[in-house]
């Protein structure tokens, strides 16, 4: 807060008062200093300038990020396909993902673990360097392993499982993630938003089940499209659907200011 006093304002006499005085709402003018203005015919008016205001709600509204809800599902290497599916084998696009190139495919497998298994897990395409297996917490439960919460690709010291197709099986030594939250963007998305690859944002999501996530990891990359990936879990406890929304307001543990810059 400051106090506006006379003294102040005639300090700036020299250099002019402008007209309106914009004041911030915490402000406070002595009586004098009111008089001293009223006197002059300079109004005063809230430093809320419709010009920041209008910025704010642009940044916003340029910064709307679709929700994407994966269920558990593999990647797989080329060689455990043809372990699973038989030498030679391709597997079949189904439809497309959200991110350019990807697919679900056609073909399934049954996940086995020390306590349970679940039938009819989809494989996402194409086939990559390491197979990975993304469950989620209660899948976990299921299962029976307890998989740490990871980034995509970060599988060091992470449980394994068994995979069953139908020419055979895989016993994974390692793999399993539940997938951490990530948003992943192109690089003009990017600068748009200003955060780059391994940020950590805030994510706003409106509706019944209102929830902040505090700490989205960023993926930036040319080949992304603009998208925010979340488990079952995560979007059942946010009542949130592939197609729905969420906002940006923050990163880095920080949120927007009320002028809308970082
Ligand atoms: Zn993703």
């Amino acid at each position: 807060m400051a106090l506006i006093t006379e003294t102040t304002l005639r300090a700036m006499l020299r250099s002019g008062i402008p007209n309106p005085y914009l004041v911030r709402a915490e402000d406070k003018f002595t009586p004098a200093a009111m008089d001293f203005l009223k006197g002059r015919g300079i109004k005063v008016e809230a430093f809320q300038s419709s010009e920041a205001f209008s910025q704010n709600s642009e940044q916003k509204s340029a910064l709307r990020i679709p929700v994407g809800v994966s269920n558990r599902h593999v990647h797989l290497s080329p060689e455990d396909v043809e372990k699973l599916f038989g030498a030679g084998y391709q597997l079949t696009p189904l439809r497309p993902l959200s991110q350019p190139g990807q697919f679900a495919a056609k073909e399934t497998v049954t996940l086995l673990g020390p306590k349970g298994s679940i039938t009819g897990v989809r494989i996402l395409g194409p086939a990559r360097g390491a197979s990975q297996v993304e469950i989620s917490k209660t899948d976990g439960f299921v299962l029976g392993i307890h998989p740490p919460i990871r980034v995509s690709g970060s599988l060091e010291g992470t449980p394994g499982i068994t995979l069953i197709g139908p020419k055979g099986f895989v016993s994974l030594p390692a793999g399993v993630i539940v997938a951490k939250c990530h948003v992943h963007m192109s690089d003009t998305d990017a600068r748009a938003s200003g955060v780059q690859e391994g940020d950590s944002v805030m994510l706003q999501m409106s509706g019944e089940r209102a929830l902040i996530f505090p700490d989205v990891t960023v993926r930036v990359s040319n080949r992304y499209a603009l998208d925010f990936h979340i488990d079952l879990d995560e979007a059942n406890a946010a009542n949130l659907s592939t197609g729905d929304h969420v906002h940006l307001i923050g990163k880095n543990g920080k949120l927007f200011s009320t002028a809308g810059r970082w």
